[in-house]
């Protein structure tokens, strides 16, 4: 706002919002928007500014410098930070937020509370190290130092904000703001955050999906539907298809295995440290119990999978009941019978020199971390075994191999892709498309206008195709960048363009 001072050298004050008449509040969608990474929502009311998830953008190059482009707000401005749950494309950036100024609580599940603690912390570290050996690269060829998105110290400032709390207990973020968390299954602490919204002439509820995972995921409760609510902003991941049923995963995991033990091979499956590396645990030594592969050696080559594993125990209300009764001791554990873990980096390279392996390890998609020196020393091997068990990003190493590229960099090196590819489907901690239709249907009657985020563009236009067919109204579908009204009463959201 001017006032006609141009004398002023202040600090331009943050522009006012542009707000409508008939609004209570509005969201601008600042990440996640026509694609799956960099979650990001700015949730704000005449008076109270809140960031639904602060995420890492992941996948190509061009992904990766929206990591380090200007905020589309001021961090110093928000009033709090609430976390969906704690993969890193909904809670990396939350450091770099924190060194710029944010100085708020950070909201979220006491399960996502503790995951965040070691998926920042090794987020940090990675950052480090890789600005590290960029550095050297880029100082021998005389150029100026790599300067990593965030350093540990960030990542600690950013997790003494952290406030863990309940599902289903309500918070009050400000006069005009509340908001409570419920189970979203997909990982331990998941969940949907619901605002209730009001002023004195109105409240409305407003739920943010997160990711939403799966009915009869082995390890977490099932995800609850968003009931009641008048607008949820909701991921359409897998919008465009069902995932192959759990039993016919099984049945290829437990070939896969049967096969490398006749060839002598590596099988080498990249994990998400968190979730899926816990679940595939889980289903080989389900094979094992069952007779139907061999007891291989199994190695868990990712310290931050470890840590996952342990922490676990710590929080019994974010698991499901079978797991809860595991952890009692009234079942026993399922873990593979000659399981290892190799914390230590060179037990990880000693793996190197080995085969007849079953090795888990991370990144998921391929891109960074251990899991590029076993694809370095197995992808030109006829006798290895990639399986790949999760969402791979367009523009990731692991999307590459899905597209049967015969020739990959790794670690920039040019490798020969020798290895057998195969994509097991069943193992998402993502709902299918049935699925997400089915959680959306239990918001009950009066039904609730939809948004999609979270997407890659064809599989929420599908999505939203299937949507309209079923409620017989378009979702609103906006692209980043998009602000979104919400008026008090009626069904009228409007969406703006802010492009330039
Ligand atoms: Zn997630």
């Amino acid at each position: 706002m001017s006032h006609g001072n141009s004398n002023s050298r202040r600090k331009t004050p943050p522009k006012p919002p542009a707000w409508r008449d008939d609004s209570l509040a509005r969201i601008d969608f600042h990440g996640a928007a026509g694609k799956v990474t960099g979650s990001c929502y700015l949730l704000s009311t005449h008076d109270t500014r809140v960031l639904i998830d602060c995420g890492m953008h992941q996948g190509g190059k061009q992904d990766r410098a929206l990591n380090s482009a200007k905020w589309p707000f001021d961090p110093q401005h928000l009033d709090a930070v609430v976390l969906t749950h704690a993969h890193l494309d909904h809670c990396g950036l939350l450091p770099r937020l924190v060194a710029e100024g944010f100085r708020g609580k950070v909201h979220a599940t006491c399960g996502t509370c503790d995951l965040a603690e070691i998926i920042l912390r090794d987020a940090a570290h990675i950052q480090e190290s890789d600005a590290k050996h960029k550095s050297r690269r880029l100082q021998r060829a005389g150029r100026p130092p790599a300067v990593p998105l965030y350093v540990m110290r960030d990542a600690e400032l950013a997790l003494e904000q952290l406030e863990p709390h309940e599902f289903g207990e309500f918070i009050t973020l400000a006069e005009d703001l509340r908001v409570r968390f419920h189970p979203a299954a997909h990982i331990l602490g998941a969940s949907h955050v619901e605002f209730r919204i009001r002023d004195v002439k109105a409240e409305r509820s407003v739920v943010f999906s997160g990711d939403i995972g799966r009915v009869g995921q082995p390890v977490v409760p099932d995800p609850q539907p968003p009931q009641g609510a008048d607008l949820v902003i909701m991921e359409s991941t897998y919008g465009d298809r069902d995932h192959r049923d759990g039993a016919a995963t099984l049945d290829e995991l437990a070939d896969s295995l049967s096969r490398a033990e006749r060839s002598g091979g590596n099988v080498i499956v990249p994990v998400f440290a968190v979730g899926r590396a816990q679940e595939l645990l889980h289903a080989i030594a389900m094979l094992e119990q069952e007779g139907r592969v061999p007891r291989r050696e199994t190695v868990l080559d990712s310290p931050m999978a470890i840590n996952v594993t342990d922490l676990y125990t710590r929080n019994p209300s974010c698991l499901g009941e079978t797991t809860r009764a595991r952890l009692q001791g009234e079942v026993p554990a399922l873990m593979p019978a000659r399981l290892r873990s190799t914390r230590h980096w060179t037990e990880s390279a000693e793996l190197n020199e080995r085969q007849g392996l079953t090795i888990l390890s991370a990144s998921g998609m391929c891109d960074a971390g251990r899991i590029q020196h076993h694809l370095k020393h197995n992808l030109w091997r006829t006798d290895a075994q990639i399986l790949i068990v999760g969402y791979q990003a367009e523009g990731s190493l692991g999307r590459a191999l899905v597209n049967g590229a015969k020739s990959v960099r790794v670690m920039g090196e040019e490798v020969r892709v020798k290895a057998s590819i195969r994509t097991l489907g069943g193992f998402s901690a993502h709902a299918g498309r049935s699925e997400l239709l089915a959680w959306i249907e239990g918001t009950g009657e009066p039904r609730a206008r939809v948004v999609l985020t979270h997407g890659e563009p064809s599989q929420t236009a599908a999505f939203a195709e299937e949507l309209e067919r079923v409620r017989g109204e378009a979702p609103i579908v906006p692209e980043l960048g998009d602000r979104l009204f919400i008026p008090r009463s009626g069904r009228a959201f409007e969406l703006e363009s802010r492009r330039r």
